[in-house]
């Protein structure tokens, strides 16, 4: 395929990523009546909002010439970039490696395969997160003909919820009237939280920006890796390079179990099957929403759904420990507020 015809297929694929409806979730949390909006990112084309990101550096990359159509895509990853990269690779026909860390959840790494990816499992012993990235690093300087989307440092990761996600969000709470008060999301790259609250600074400058971390590992917190926690696609042992905590309002912990918990209660009670992150999401805008008062708009993402995690603790009993914000959250009703037509 010709660097054109890649980028028409990007253009094609773009109709299956973004675009995604905003749900309004209402709650009682201590008898206290709430509202959280929450982007359905589990309806992109591989099922996460990571999609956004590997289109815009896919398109970015093509545009500026940095990627040829015989190039290797070389990526580190968790879980969802690589299915990202593995989906939109394929429909490139690029080839696309991926280096995780061999301790991501099963589903993950035979999804990618199922592309017809190449999956590198990295041990604890051998690094883990920071293993693979320095793997990859060393790959850079030996191979030819490979593309690395250095999705940690990449400013096109920021840019795809800078232009995509924020500028969603905002018109479509815009549609009901209704401005942002709060913006909260997970950090994994920091792409999501970086993106939209470049987007809020911008045309709501009061509005706060919450990153978001597990209290088991706060990265954001201490400036390293202090522990261990469930919520995978956040809290990747270090502070990735895109991320400025500078322009962000404080970092919000939320437990690993409650974000458990949680989710599972969105599958349970609205049909809402989301991954852990998710959860963790939606008590972090329960948290600010509750420093704001209850008719704040507090507004974050649905990172992905749960069928990746059919195999880890999302899918057993989880034990409820007394500071656990989630067991008095009762989930009253969603709405659905249409994705904003395409530009
Ligand atoms: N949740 C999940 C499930 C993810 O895979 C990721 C991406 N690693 C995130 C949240 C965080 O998104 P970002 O990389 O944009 O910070």
């Amino acid at each position: 395929m010709s660097p054109t015809d890649c980028r028409r297929t990007l253009n094609k694929l773009s109709a299956l990523i973004g675009h995604t409806p905003l749900l309004e979730l209402c709650y009682t949390h201590d008898g206290v009546s709430g509202r959280i909006f929450a982007k359905c990112e589990q309806m992109n084309l591989t099922g996460s909002i990571k999609d956004r990101m590997a289109l815009s550096i896919l398109d970015h990359a093509y545009r500026e010439g940095l990627i040829q159509p015989e190039d290797t895509i070389v990526e580190v990853t968790s879980g969802n970039t690589g299915i990202a990269f593995a989906a939109l690779g394929a429909a490139l026909g690029h080839r696309v490696e991926i280096y995780m860390p061999d301790w991501m959840s099963r589903e993950r790494v035979d999804i990618i395969r199922s592309y017809g990816a190449t999956v590198v499992p990295v041990t604890r012993e051998a690094g883990g997160f920071v293993g693979a990235l320095r793997l990859v690093d060393e790959l850079a300087d030996t191979r030819s003909h490979i593309f690395l989307p250095l999705q940690f440092a990449n400013q096109a990761n920021v840019d795809a919820h800078r232009l995509g996600t924020g500028v969603e969000l905002t018109r479509q709470l815009a549609s009901e009237g209704l401005a942002p008060d709060a913006f909260v999301a997970g950090v994994g790259t920091g792409g999501t939280i970086m993106g939209v609250g470049l987007h809020l600074r911008k045309t709501h400058p009061l509005a706060r920006v919450h990153p978001v971390e597990p209290a088991e590992s706060p990265v954001l917190s201490t400036g390293c890796k202090v522990g261990t926690h469930r919520i995978q696609g956040i809290s990747d042992e270090f502070i990735p390079a895109i991320v400025d905590l500078a322009l962000l309002d404080r970092p919000i912990p939320v437990s690993d179990g409650d974000s458990i918990l949680m989710a599972q209660k969105l599958a349970a009670s609205l049909g809402l099957a989301v991954g852990i992150s998710s959860g963790c999401n939606f008590l972090a805008a329960l948290a600010v929403q509750k420093e704001l008062g209850p008719n704040s708009i507090v507004a974050t993402v649905f990172s992905d759904d749960n069928k990746k995690y059919l195999s880890t603790g999302l899918l057993q009993n989880e034990p409820v420990r007394d500071h656990y914000l989630s067991p008095d959250v009762q989930l009253k009703s969603l709405r659905v507020i249409a994705a904003p037509r395409q530009a």
